[in-house]
């Protein structure tokens, strides 16, 4: 890999310190890159790069944000991968696969990097005494960036305990967890029959205004837990009215430190 700037480097070194100075044509232009935007057929996004200089083509049709999140990605290519002609598909960009490549993965992280700096993102996720998709809402307005991207933002700097866990039709679909979420405590195929998640998935049912209250088993299995309880917050993710299509997101963090402390003492599976 060529050397490059780390993307919190790079916005510190152009004095971006708010969240609506964030222009990522701006720092393509300062970074020898033209961006263009127009109608791609068979990827969203496409970087051709030539010794110094790239040219950036978007497919905005998806959205405005979708659209500065696929920029943030490409300027990672260019960034981390120089000198290549690259084709990022909608499937790769903002992948939330576990098995996807080291490529695509570092040009998402890049992006993430580049729209939500840890040293803007990080005090501002700080300041709510109990996370939930009310704040990351929030959040993802200033930064005008998907409630989806800055939830896995917020679970990926947290630095103590939080989960977020998606869930299809057919159960569990995909987790990321807090650096420090024990890895004995991982979520269960199927979400339990309380919980606000089946609602969503299912029926017409509005999403609630903040988090609840549910029993941890909810979410997770073992005898153990079955006194621990946890703040859980269910969204649908995406717009898609296809009930097969349709997934849904719930953060969910410790009402108790002892959940973590019962987690923690089960051996490694
Ligand atoms: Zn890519």
């Amino acid at each position: 890999m060529t050397t490059f700037q780390r993307p919190e480097l790079l916005m510190q070194r152009y004095g971006i310190v708010t969240p609506e100075q964030i222009d990522l044509e701006a720092l393509a232009w300062l970074l020898n890159a033209r961006v263009r935007y127009r109608p791609l057929d068979g990827c969203e996004a496409q970087i051709m790069g030539i010794r110094d200089r790239a040219i950036i083509t978007i497919d905005d049709r998806g959205g405005a944000e979708r659209a500065r999140f696929s920029l943030g990605h490409e300027i990672g290519h260019w960034q981390c991968h120089k000198n290549q002609n690259l084709h990022c598909s909608k499937e790769v960009i903002g992948s939330t696969r576990d098995a996807g490549s080291a490529k695509e993965w570092q040009a998402d992280t890049y992006s993430a990097g580049l729209l939500m700096p840890r040293y803007m993102f990080e005090p501002r996720a700080k300041s709510y005494d109990r996370p939930s998709f009310r704040s990351i809402s929030e959040l993802a307005s200033e930064f005008r960036i998907s409630r989806t991207a800055t939830a896995l933002r917020f679970v990926g700097t947290d630095p103590v305990y939080s989960i977020l866990i998606c869930y299809g039709p057919n159960g569990r679909n995909w987790f990321r967890k807090s650096r420090n979420w024990p890895s004995t405590l991982i979520p269960a195929r199927e979400v339990g029959a309380n919980s606000d998640v089946l609602g969503l998935l299912f029926e017409r049912c509005t999403e609630a205004r903040d988090a609840r209250r549910e029993p941890a088993s909810t979410y997770f299995n073992g005898n153990d837990l079955q006194d621990e309880e946890v703040f859980a917050h269910a969204v649908r993710t995406g717009a898609s009215d296809d009930p097969v299509g349709r997934s849904v997101m719930v953060l969910v963090v410790p009402v108790r430190s002892r959940l973590i402390e019962l987690a923690e003492r089960r051996s490694a599976w």
